[in-house]
C-alpha cells in the first residue's frame, strides 16, 4: 500500500490537493458538487466517468446523510472503490505446462520496462521463466530485453533484427518445454501507425501460439503510458481493433497527475487493469488495488 501511496503522489496532490481547497468549510450542497466534478475532469477521469462519480458521492452522502463538506473524500473514495470494484488483476494460469502471456503497446510507453518487472515477479515467486523477445523490427528492443535478462536472471530467447515474431515464439515454446519453464513472457512489436501489418503480425503469433500451446496466450496485455492521460484511452481503443487485449498495464503512474485515467479505462473499456507502474526500478510494478488506489488518491 506504501508504493500506491508514494507512486500516486503525483496524481493525489492534484486531485485530493484540489479537493482540500474546496470543501473546506462548505457545505455538501449542488455548488460544491459542480466543482467535484469540475476537479475530476482536470484529473484525467473523463467525462462519463466524472459524471458517473458525482452522482455516487451525491447518492452516499444522502444514504448517509452526510452534510459536511469535509465528508467530500471520504465519500469519493467509497465511489471510487465501487467504480473499480469489478477489476480483477489476478492473471490466467495454465492447467498444465507454462503460461504464456503476450505484451503489446506502442514504443515508448514502458512495454520492455514491464517484462523485465513481470520477469523478476514470477521469478521472485519461484516460477521458472522465459523472455521471448518478439520485437524483431528493433535491434534497441531486443538489447534492452536482454539487459533487463541479465539483471533478473531470466534467459531471453531471441534472434536477429527483421526475424519472423512468431518464430522466436515458436522457439520460446520449444525452449520451454524442454526446460520445464512455468511461465513465458512474450514481447510484440508496436507499430500502431501500420494496424494492417500490426494485424496481420500479431495473427501469425496467435496461430503459432495456439497450435503449439493449447490454451496460450493465458493473457494478452496492453501497455500504457499513463503520463499521456486521456491519449492513452485513444490508444488503448486503437489497439483493442486489433489485439484481443485481456488486460491492461498502465505505466509511469509516479511522475504522473493523470493517475485518474485508471478510472475511465477499467469503467469504459471492461478491460481489468492488472498491473502498475509505480517507478523503474525493478520492484516498481504492482497489481492493481482498487481499494489502495482510491485510498491513496483521496486520504
Ligand atoms: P518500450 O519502448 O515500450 O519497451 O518502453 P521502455 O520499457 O523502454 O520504457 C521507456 C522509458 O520509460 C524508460 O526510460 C523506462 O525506464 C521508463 N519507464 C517504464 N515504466 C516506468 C514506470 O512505471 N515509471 C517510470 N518512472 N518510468 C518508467
Amino acid at each position: 500500500f506504501d508504493k500506491f501511496k508514494r507512486g500516486l503522489a503525483k496524481s493525489r496532490d492534484a486531485l485530493f490537493g484540489r479537493l482540500t481547497g474546496l470543501f473546506h468549510g462548505r457545505k455538501l450542497d449542488e455548488a460544491l458538487y459542480e466543482e467535484l466534478e469540475e476537479v475530476l475532469l482536470a484529473a484525467d477521469v473523463g467525462f462519463e466517468t466524472a459524471m458517473w462519480l458525482v452522482e455516487r458521492v451525491r447518492r452516499l452522502a444522502r444514504e448517509q446523510k452526510a452534510t459536511d463538506g469535509s465528508e467530500l473524500p471520504g465519500l469519493l473514495q467509497q465511489a471510487m472503490e465501487e467504480a473499480l470494484e469489478d477489476n480483477d488483476p489476478s492473471m490466467k494460469v495454465a492447467e498444465t505446462g507454462p503460461s504464456l502471456y503476450l505484451f503489446v503497446g506502442v514504443n515508448g510507453v514502458g512495454k520492455t520496462t514491464s517484462i523485465g518487472k513481470l520477469a523478476h515477479h514470477f521469478k521472485a515467486e519461484g516460477k521458472k521463466v522465459l523472455v521471448a523477445a518478439g520485437d524483431t523490427f528493433r535491434a534497441a528492443a531486443i538489447e534492452q530485453l536482454m539487459e533487463w535478462g541479465n539483471r533478473s536472471g531470466v534467459d531471453v530467447i531471441r534472434h536477429t533484427q527483421g526475424a519472423d515474431p512468431a518464430a522466436v515464439i515458436y522457439d520460446a515454446i520449444a525452449a520451454a518445454r524442454a526446460r520445464s519453464a512455468d511461465v513465458i513472457l512474450c514481447d510484440t512489436a508496436g507499430r500502431l501507425h501500420n494496424k494492417a501489418n500490426l494485424m496481420a503480425e500479431l495473427a501469425k503469433i496467435h496461430k503459432v501460439v495456439e497450435r503449439e500451446l493449447p490454451g496460450a496466450p493465458h493473457e494478452v496485455l496492453l501497455v500504457v503510458d499513463g503520463t499521456t492521460g486521456q491519449n492513452a484511452l485513444l490508444q488503448a481503443k486503437s489497439f483493442l481493433e486489433v489485439a484481443n487485449v485481456t488486460g491492461m498495464i498502465v505505466t509511469k503512474l509516479d511522475g504522473t497527475a493523470k493517475g485518474g485515467v485508471l478510472l475511465p479505462i477499467v469503467r469504459e473499456f471492461h478491460i481489468p487493469v492488472k498491473w502498475v507502474g509505480l517507478g523503474e526500478q525493478m520492484d516498481d510494478l504492482e497489481p492493481f488495488s482498487p481499494k489502495a488506489f482510491a485510498e491513496a488518491i483521496c486520504q
